[in-house]
């Protein structure tokens, strides 16, 4: 599906626009997001650090050659009707003729927009969050360089790749989630925890879980 088939999210004042990695704190849990964005705080645990390490090597911001294509790091990216901005951990360009223009080598590419990960999540609304991660990104790639690009998740564990397609509902999804962040911020609002399996691999659990009651919350 093509970004200008999707649903439009409408356009968000500068101040109000939405960092990408936001949309995927927020999917996974958001009092998470809340803690994070409203309440201005972090921590961190062995999954935080892992993926850290696995993002330090595409972080970098090098453009490097493999399999015949090329790989730029750390592209920064943006979409103003979606309000939405960030930095890709890897765009791939394998050389096509009918590809987006890059004025940067003279040709044209097909691209391919690469999200790094530890490894699959197990969880499906992990595995959702970094969809809607996913999807912000390519909503921004294909702003920027005028193209449909592909997208897939890179998992370091299995050095294995997952191609992503993405659906009518993906984007009502997101744009669902847009408004919800845009909603909280204006109103300068932490949502309530909910107590789900996630909780166990969440880095912020030890200030949330406390504040739950530890057994729980207001809507579960
Ligand atoms: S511990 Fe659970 S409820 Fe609290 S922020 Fe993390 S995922 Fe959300």
């Amino acid at each position: 599906m093509k970004n200008s088939d999707a649903v439009p999210y409408g356009a968000a004042a500068p101040e109000e626009a939405t960092e990408i990695r936001e949309v995927q704190h927020f999917a996974y849990c958001p009092h998470r997001w809340g803690l994070i964005y409203i309440g201005c705080d972090w921590r961190e645990n062995a999954f935080v650090c892992r993926a850290k390490l696995v993002h330090e090597r595409v972080d970098r911001g090098q453009a490097a050659s493999l399999r015949g294509s090329i790989v730029e790091r750390s592209v920064q990216v943006y979409e103003d009707d979606w309000g939405l901005f960030g930095v890709l951990d890897a765009l791939e360009m394998k050389s096509s003729p009918g590809g987006a223009a890059i004025a940067k080598y003279g040709k044209r590419f097909a691209l391919t927009v690469v999200e790094y990960k530890p490894s699959r999540p197990r969880n499906e609304r992990a595995l959702f969050a970094d969809r809607m991660q996913l999807l912000a990104q390519k909503i921004c790639a294909d702003h920027v360089f005028g193209t449909d690009c592909a997208a897939c998740f890179y998992y370091a564990d299995t050095r294995k790749r997952d191609a992503v397609r993405f659906a009518e509902a993906d984007f009502a999804a997101l744009a669902g989630i847009l408004r919800s962040i845009a909603d909280c911020r204006r109103r300068q609002r932490i949502p309530p925890p909910n107590r789900s399996a996630l909780c166990s691999g969440c880095s912020m659990k030890d200030i949330c879980l406390p504040k739950a009651g530890g057994e729980g919350c207001e809507s579960c």
